[in-house]
């Protein structure tokens, strides 16, 4: 499993993940030059998270 997320829906989008993977994500921080491309989960917004498995 795999989520982008921004800085709003970060907690949403762990919440998300803990319940349906039932293990604690990696959270790793988006690159500036990959923020464009990829949007979050949630909203419209450029994403600043991903959440995934290790
Ligand atoms: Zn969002």
């Amino acid at each position: 499993m795999k989520m982008y997320s921004c800085e709003i829906h970060i907690n949403q989008a762990l919440d998300v993940f803990v319940a349906e993977e039932e293990t604690f994500p990696i959270m790793v921080k988006v690159k500036e030059e990959e923020k464009l491309s990829t949007k979050c989960e949630y909203c419209d917004t450029p994403a600043s998270y991903l959440v995934a498995n290790e």
